[in-house]
């Protein structure tokens, strides 16, 4: 086996960008850039100053101009989203679809979001990985 780097695991932009959320602490931030990085991403965000009113962007959060002092970039590194993985697991929850037993398929903004049954936990919603020894065969 070899240790030297620590394992990605799969996730989402939404992933990364809740984590850096949670990371920054400002109540209301989100995360409306994603960019890769060696070794993680970084996620830019704000908390937005509102949501639009009309036009093709109605209901989501208006991040020009952000709320004043909000406006930052946070580093999440693979082993942010690695511990994050490993701590949904632990509590029971699949990872991949955060213990819904599905994930989005499609999003469309005029016939809404589509699902389809997650591919990790097979739509049970529970982390297919048990660390104990009982899973077989692996690769
Ligand atoms: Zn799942």
């Amino acid at each position: 086996m070899t240790a030297d780097k620590v394992g990605v695991r799969s996730h989402s932009i939404r992933d990364a960008m809740d984590l850096a959320a949670k990371k920054c602490g400002i109540p209301g931030w989100e995360g409306y850039r994603w960019q890769a990085m060696e070794g993680g991403s970084l996620v830019h965000g704000c908390v937005p100053s509102g949501l639009y009113t009309r036009g093709q962007r109605k209901g989501t959060p208006k991040f020009r101009p952000p709320m004043p002092g909000t406006d930052r970039v946070v580093v999440i590194s693979d082993a942010d989203i690695s511990a994050e993985a490993d701590a949904y697991e632990t509590a029971g929850k699949c990872w991949n679809c955060k213990g819904e037993g599905k994930t989005i398929a499609r999003i469309s903004v005029a016939d809404g979001t589509s699902y389809r049954e997650c591919r990790a936990c097979d739509g049970t919603g529970k982390p297919r990985l048990v660390p104990d020894g009982d899973a077989q065969g692996g690769r």
